[in-house]
């Protein structure tokens, strides 16, 4: 467990009422640590925490949406505990050419995942460093590094993700904060899933194809990222050894990004 002057540490992570949010709370819950599972619907958080409860493992759950400063500032003002650590996880995909893409829908994605992170961190910042520790790690990509065709808005929203994290370490650099990203290739989560659905029908092949020539491909060792790696790399980097890496891509791509 890593702990703060003899307690839990406390995790709040978005969008953690699935995929790799739900993921993390449940292995960062494991080890000893208090998690506050935050997602679009309360319901769906409190499904997650109380699996979590039944485990034996310490867990609150908060409705935030990401996008609103009202639905943060709510969330926040009704927190039972302070957070140390903030996990921004919140996400989703549209794969579109630019030209069909709304710029509606553009938006959107850049709302969840640049503005929401920093709309975030901002709500931590002043309790991370009145209490002068704090980590921040946001859930980036592999394409907060390289690009795919027909997915400019995540591609877009994600390497921001890179340009606030070096911004905010720095601006943190006189305390212990450290924010840094995780740049996973792909993980088998819903929001995979539907990806591959949805390339097997547009492109008329089967899904064990668009698993093996389109998304594995790219990827030299072959095999999906796991849940454990993940919360093994979280759990380093919220710990005192990690005390000193701060505004770094922590790229996690199974050799992706060595060609
Ligand atoms: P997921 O669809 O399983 O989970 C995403 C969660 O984010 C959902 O529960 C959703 O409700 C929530 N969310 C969406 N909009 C929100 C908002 N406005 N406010 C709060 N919550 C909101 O997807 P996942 O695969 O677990 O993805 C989680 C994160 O990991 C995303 O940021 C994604 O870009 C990133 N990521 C995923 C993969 C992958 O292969 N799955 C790879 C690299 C990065």
């Amino acid at each position: 467990m890593t702990e703060r002057g003899g307690r839990p540490l406390n995790l709040l992570i978005t969008g953690a009422a699935s995929g790799i949010g739900a993921g993390l709370a449940q292995e960062l819950a494991r080890s000893g640590n208090h998690v506050i599972i935050s997602d679009l619907q309360l319901r769906d958080c409190q499904a997650v925490a109380e699996r979590i409860r039944a485990e034996g493992g310490s867990a609150d759950a908060a409705a935030v949406d990401v996008t609103s400063d009202a639905s943060v500032a709510a969330a926040f003002a009704s927190l039972p505990r302070p957070v140390d650590v903030l996990v921004n996880d919140a996400g989703l995909q549209h794969v579109a050419p630019l030209i069909d893409f709304t710029m509606a829908k553009w938006d959107y994605l850049v709302q969840v995942m640049l503005i929401g992170s920093a709309r975030l961190t901002r709500a931590v910042l002043p309790g991370m460093r009145e209490r002068r520790f704090g980590r921040i790690v946001n859930i980036g990509s592999i394409h907060s590094l390289v690009a795919s065709p027909n997915k400019s808005a995540y591609v877009a929203a994600k390497h921001g993700l890179l340009g606030l994290t070096r911004t905010i370490a720095l601006e943190t650099a006189d305390v212990d904060i450290t924010i840094n990203t995780i740049c996973p290739s792909y993980v088998k989560t819903p929001l995979v899933d539907k990806q591959i659905g949805d390339q097997a029908r547009t492109r008329g092949i089967p899904e064990s194809d668009v698993i093996k020539e389109i998304m594995l491909k790219p990827m030299p060792k072959g095999v999906f990222i796991g849940m454990d790696e993940l919360a093994g790399i979280t759990t380093f980097l919220i710990s005192q050894a990690a005390r000193n890496i701060s505004g770094q891509a922590i790229v996690v791509d199974g050799g992706w990004t060595a060609q």
